[in-house]
């Protein structure tokens, strides 16, 4: 053994030994029994009080945003009573966004093709929708309606008045003739009754307008602000530069709690002055990964970013579920 070696062992040696005689000593001092004076026992309380204190009030900042469970199927929450819950389920580049309030159900587009939708809803327990919006005619958003309005009854669909020829659009049209939807085109402005909520249609101005002088389908995106209590959700569909400069000169209430980037976060969509018009708390972006178009495009998430608005994905997400109680929104998955 070398010096080295043997200074080592002995050095190990003297560190056992004191740990052991600090260990029994601690040992030594518990068998005597030390009394606990009632004044200890007051501060201890106290302390604990504190202690718990502290705890109920910092740990829910440590903890931050509820856990985001991880799911085979879509997140399924149940509304309770007061609550509308918002649905935006992950299909890839496209659109499709469910709303719960109280008995009546809302869905916001239908996504690219009927698989893509009809079995999420069927796994989400959804029998009916009360009102089915297409927001424009492009297939990322009415690819699926067919099927929707062929597997679930379908109480109104609202459309813009602008009318497409290709097949998802005509497959559409067919369906609601077949089974008799009531179809219509709401006004800019016009007010619709959704359970314990309602909603504007803040755009289109005129779609038929739009389209003729030649302008882009997606400003002729139906947008919506739904309203529960003090919340606001506001769906922009494909809605534009364009389509959002009408809106501010419109005058109409933007204001949103969340707020769909308009355009699956496309540099065409979200104006600055438009976004600090709608001032959300939350930003959320429909769009699928590693998408043909750059979406969504670095502009519009520094638009968020420079706004300490916080930016919800579903490329990185997946399905993203809201729930307001009328005074504030909570993101359940
Ligand atoms: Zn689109």
């Amino acid at each position: 053994m070398s010096i080295k070696q043997t200074a080592k062992t002995a050095a190990k040696g003297a560190a056992k030994r004191a740990v052991t005689n600090k260990v029994s000593s601690i040992g030594k001092n518990r068998k005597k029994g030390q009394r606990i004076g009632p004044g200890k026992i007051i501060v201890l309380i106290l302390l604990l009080v504190v202690v718990a204190a502290a705890a109920w009030f910092f740990l829910p900042q440590f903890l931050g945003e509820p856990e985001v469970v991880q799911v085979d199927g879509p997140p399924v929450v149940i509304a309770a009573e007061g609550e509308v819950v918002v649905t935006f389920i992950d299909v890839g580049q496209a659109d499709a966004f469910l709303i719960q309030a109280g008995e009546q159900i809302m869905l916001i587009d239908a996504a690219r093709r009927p698989g893509d939708i009809v079995p999420v809803l069927h796994e989400m327990g959804i029998t009916k929708i009360d009102i089915a919006v297409g927001t424009h005619p492009h297939a990322d958003h009415i690819g699926g309606m067919a099927g929707v309005i062929n597997e679930f009854d379908v109480g109104q669909i609202l459309l813009p008045d602008a009318v497409h020829t290709t097949q998802s659009f005509l497959r559409m049209m067919d369906a609601i003739e077949e089974r008799n939807v009531p179809m219509d085109i709401p006004y800019q402005g016009q007010r619709f009754q959704l359970g314990n909520a309602h909603f504007y249609v803040v755009a289109p101005e005129d779609a038929d307008e739009t389209i003729t002088r030649g302008g882009d389908f997606n400003d002729a995106s139906i947008v919506v602000r739904l309203v529960h209590g003090n919340t606001a959700f506001l769906f922009t569909g494909d809605a534009e530069h364009p389509a959002e400069r009408q809106m501010l000169a419109s005058g109409q209430n933007l204001g949103a709690t969340v707020m769909l980037a308009g355009h699956h976060g496309s540099r065409t969509s979200s104006l600055p002055e438009f976004v600090d018009a709608v001032n959300p708390e939350i930003a959320v972006i429909s769009v699928g990964a590693h998408n043909k178009y750059g979406h969504p495009h670095q502009v519009t998430l520094d638009t968020f970013a420079e706004r300490n608005i916080p930016v919800y994905r579903t490329d990185e997400l997946g399905t993203l579920v809201f729930v307001s109680d009328g005074n504030t929104v909570t993101r359940r998955y």
